[in-house]
């Protein structure tokens, strides 16, 4: 079955959507900060004026397999501790500077002796519908810092809204989309309700509202109120309070106990989760940097339970994804999964080939190869997070020769994926742009587990993410500027 076209509006109605988008927006928080913002004044979202069409059945597989993707990922952590740390240890050679700092952390952790062995997950798994085969086809899978959880759910509540008010209709005030076709995201609560999670099982299986949740900021943060929408909603839902800060003020607003307990130094309020919205990227450890490192270190060794622990946090990164590719690595994770759930996920993977020096592995010869003779088919990644970092089509020649041989190994080579584009409007201040784009799934999930011994507290699905990008540009970073928020129309 083909989507509906878009709503096509004459000058007059389109204006008036716009003014009932921007008041919508600004009465309930689909806002972000501008650019060299005051604290006082807040700019609508980028976002599309329309939601855009994506096949029912791709959402439900996405949906289907997010919580066999938190296990595997859980597993990596818990179970194959010791081949995930082999993979690591490679990876901070290659990146002294960040993944190698991190991993020393959890190296002196390790060394002194874990205080919290739970670690909470609020993961998302990224997908592009590859038009082609209409089958959705993974970006990556991020396990720290993930984003718009909060102002995913805005934005469904306001496609609602100008639908059923009857704004997309061109002649009468008739709904264009039906309800079930455009669902809002329940990402915000249900991310809440993570964050609640790990605050129950901090405080030994109870709902305790005496501990809060630590949320630690990037300084000068424009995406605060995707955050605070979370916030608001961990209030709202569960009665738990948060404190925000950044890497650089943790040694000065924080303190530990004794027993290596923390908390907020001027009011003494306990924390029982340190949530990481920032701390993902070097450029987060730039300003300040031995006083932000040292802000890490601090909350890493701390009896409070992290989102995510420093190894949840480094199972995120490409190298790993590359490896997940292959049947038998994920038969050893999840021995017990069924051959429908096994043929789903695999379903979901493109061709990901390492680019180490060693030969002897699998591909990397191959991808060489590849990199340097249809290089139009291919993004070359390295081990970073947030976007902006890729190397794309006839630039990765170029690239790595640029390189020495022995960084090679710092890169992934992926299959590019091929999605349908749309014509769907892009409003940006005050500007509706009007061009192809192509549009990014996100899939979110929480899950409590320990790292020691491998148990599942909780694995839940916790609502989507679309973003959607010019075409004609290659990154869909919505705070970069690139891309924007949009939600789906299920058809
Ligand atoms: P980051 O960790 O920086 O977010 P991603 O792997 O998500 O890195 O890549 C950034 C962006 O590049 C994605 O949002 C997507 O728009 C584009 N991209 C990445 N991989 C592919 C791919 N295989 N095919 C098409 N586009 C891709
Ligand atoms: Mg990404």
């Amino acid at each position: 079955m083909a989507p509906k076209q878009f709503p096509e509006l004459n000058k007059i109605q389109e204006e008036q959507l716009k003014a009932s988008l921007q008041q919508w927006s600004l009465s309930n928080g689909l806002v972000m900060y501008p650019p060299n913002f005051d604290s006082f004044q807040v700019n609508v979202a980028p976002i599309t004026l329309f939601p855009t069409p994506i096949p029912r059945h791709c959402f439900d597989d996405a949906v289907a397999v997010q919580k066999i993707f938190n296990k595997l990922y859980i597993n990596v952590v818990a179970k194959e501790t010791k081949w995930l740390v082999e993979i690591l240890t490679d990876l901070a050679r290659f990146d002294p500077e960040f993944t190698g700092r991190l991993f020393k952390i959890y190296q002196e952790l390790i060394a002194d002796g874990v205080l919290q062995p739970l670690s909470l997950g609020i993961f998302r798994s990224d997908y592009m519908v590859d038009a082609t085969l209409d089958k959705i086809k993974q970006i990556e899978f991020n396990t720290v810092s993930v984003s718009f959880g909060g102002l995913s759910t805005k934005i469904g509540e306001l496609h609602q809204f100008l639908n059923a008010t009857g704004l997309y209709d061109n002649k009468y005030n008739y709904k264009y989309y039906e309800d079930d076709e455009i669902k809002a995201s329940p990402s915000v609560d249900e991310i809440a309700d993570g964050l609640a999670d790990g605050n129950y099982y901090y405080n030994e299986e109870k709902n305790s509202t005496g501990t809060i949740v630590l949320v630690v900021v990037q300084p000068n943060e424009r995406n605060s109120f995707d955050q605070k929408l979370v916030e608001y909603s961990l209030f709202q839902r569960h009665k738990i309070r948060s404190y925000r800060v950044t890497l650089e003020d943790i040694e000065s607003e924080i303190t530990v106990s004794g027993d290596g307990k923390l908390y907020v130094k001027e009011t003494m309020d306990e924390i029982s989760v340190v949530y990481y919205r920032s701390g993902y990227g070097p450029g987060d450890y730039d300003v300040n940097s031995e006083k932000t490192w040292q802000g890490r270190l601090i909350l890493e060794k701390s009896r409070a339970i992290k989102c995510p622990s420093i190894l949840t946090q480094l199972s995120g990164s490409k190298k790993v994804q590359q490896l997940l590719t292959d049947k038998k690595v994920i038969n050893k994770l999840l021995p017990s999964i069924s051959s429908s759930e096994l043929e789903l996920l695999l379903s979901t993977f493109v061709d990901i080939l390492p680019l180490d020096d060693d030969d002897s592995e699998e591909g990397a010869s191959l991808a060489k190869k590849l990199a340097f003779e249809e290089p139009q088919n291919y993004v070359l990644k390295p081990q970073r997070e947030g976007g902006g970092n890729n190397i794309y089509k006839s630039e990765i020649p170029k690239f790595l020769n640029k390189l020495k041989k022995e960084e090679w190994g710092a890169y992934i080579l992926m299959k590019l994926i091929n999605p349908q584009t749309y014509k769907n409007k892009i409003i940006r201040n005050n500007d509706i742009y009007h061009e192809d784009i192509i549009s990014e799934l996100g899939i979110f999930g929480t899950t409590v587990f320990n790292e020691e011994t491998g148990e599942i507290k909780t694995n839940k699905n916790a609502g989507w993410l679309l973003r959607s990008k010019f075409e004609t540009s290659n990154e869909g970073g919505v705070a970069a500027g690139f891309g924007c928020v949009d939600n789906v129309y299920l058809y």
